[in-house]
């Protein structure tokens, strides 16, 4: 057995561990656990454990039920403890196998890590830090009238206000289980918090957002509270992003850093850059994936809508953000359409594929972009060949059946799979009849 696992098997012994969970998603990015006792340990990683995958959300074909879990033993972590006297837990993520032992085509993190590898062929690891925005509710009894826990905005400090204690409690979980945090702080809406993770490779990154959803929906519950991913809860206030900072090193060598180039951004970097313009309303599907997410896109505050890049410009869809003098490591991508109720896995493999197309193609980047796109008139916009995300899912997913792009990174099944979802998705919600729908209409007006 590898040292690592071997590692992973005296620290449960060492710690008197009482359950470990086993981590995996299926294909809505929703986080699916199964608790094995230590005992099994050793068995779930040389021969994986057995479940059914057909109950699984999109993670097989009915006729090809039995799965098998292997636990990745570099993501072993010790889960806070819900009370001083409770049992430690810990959590290990999982990869999705078929019963011949090869890696589930549909398993999210497994479309992440053939993407990866992609991108190990070309030369590149890939390094990701996220912004993750969600909003706060006192609790969410009654839909119609949310109460967030505070009316704070940006990066307001408010005393003794509840925000505080909890993004204190959320950062220090974080950092119990190896998660390092960044910053945190609030965000523009009443409620609404970020807190943005260190960089680190995809995957680990990716494992961390899902990591990072899971301990604050938990701490918001030990607080007789509610926390909410959901891109936007509100019509009248900004939504919840997760910017996502992208960067390609070729050993410790960061390959987006040219001291020459314009903003320090190598030929790697701005082919890369191209090729997620030029791949973003295909992709859009996936990085904001239902109904609700069309509503951030096209509902101001701070979210983009157009395709375009700029430096500081908060109204482009990429952005290069500036780095310290001499920190030419740290230059990156911030790509800022993504949402915080994305799955990470696959948003993270097919925007990094886009990048990766582009890099392959040798696209050309399209000029900077430094109006306020949210303050030109289409004409203009046109005028400069900006072109816009989706105005809604529908449109997104008939931007996304057509790609060869997606159906390659995501595997053919898994691809499908989506387009029906979300499909459904937007019949349903295209049934409904809302309030606004009878306030306007019932009279006759
Ligand atoms: N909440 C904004 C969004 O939906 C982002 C605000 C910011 O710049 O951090 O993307
Ligand atoms: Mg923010
Ligand atoms: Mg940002």
């Amino acid at each position: 057995m590898d040292a690592l696992k071997e590692h992973v098997l005296n620290q449960v012994a060492q710690k008197g561990i009482r359950f470990i969970r086993l981590w995996f998603t299926d294909v809505s990015g929703t986080l699916k656990a199964v608790a094995i006792d230590p005992g099994e340990l050793e068995s779930a990683f040389n021969e994986g454990i057995g479940f059914d995958g057909s109950a699984i959300q999109g993670l097989t074909r009915v006729f090809e039920s039995d799965m098998l879990l292997f636990p990745d033993p570099s993501t072993f972590a010790i889960l806070p403890a819900r009370s001083k006297d409770d049992e430690p837990v810990a959590r290990l993520f999982c990869n999705v196998h078929t019963p011949d032992g090869q890696p589930a085509q549909s398993d999210p993190r497994g479309v992440l890590l053939r993407t990866l590898e992609k991108a190990k062929q070309l030369g590149f690891t890939v390094m990701v830090h996220p912004e993750v925005e969600f909003y706060l509710f006192k609790n969410a009894h009654d839909l119609n009238k949310l109460e967030p826990v505070d009316q704070a905005g940006y990066f307001d400090h408010v005393a003794r206000g509840s925000s505080n204690d909890f993004r204190r409690k959320a950062v220090r979980a974080l950092e119990e289980m190896g998660i390092n945090v960044e910053f945190s702080h609030h965000e523009g809406g009443p409620g609404q918090n970020e807190i943005d993770l260190r960089a680190t490779d995809a995957l680990t990154s990716a494992d961390n957002i899902m990591t990072l959803r899971t301990v604050v929906e938990e701490i918001a519950l030990s607080e007789n509270q509610v926390a909410t991913f959901m891109p936007k809860p509100f019509k009248d206030h900004p939504g919840s992003g997760m910017h996502t900072h992208i960067s390609l090193f070729e050993g410790d060598k960061n390959a987006f850093y040219d001291a020459g180039n314009q903003y320090e951004l190598s030929v790697t970097g701005r082919r890369f850059m191209a090729g997620l313009l030029a791949h973003s309303r295909e992709i859009s599907a996936i990085f904001a994936q239902h109904v609700n997410s069309y509503k951030r896109l096209w509902g101001g505050g701070e979210a983009p809508s157009f395709i375009c890049w700029g430096r500081s410009n908060r109204s482009a869809l990429i952005r290069v953000p500036l780095h310290k003098p001499g920190k030419g490591k740290s230059t990156r991508i911030e790509f800022r359409a993504i949402d915080s109720a994305a799955n990470p896995y696959l948003a993270l493999a097919v925007i990094i594929a886009a990048g990766l197309a582009g890099i392959e193609g040798k696209y050309d980047l399209p000029e900077e972009a430094e109006d306020d796109m949210w303050r030109l008139s289409d004409l203009e916009r046109k005028a400069l060949g900006v072109a816009q995300l989706p105005h809604s899912l529908s449109e997104a997913v008939s931007a996304l059946s057509e790609s060869d792009l997606v159906a390659q990174t995501l595997g053919e099944e898994t691809f499908d799979f989506v387009i029906r979802e979300k499909l459904q998705e937007w019949h349903e919600y295209r049934e409904q009849v809302t309030t606004w729908e009878l306030e306007r209409f019932l009279r006759g007006r």
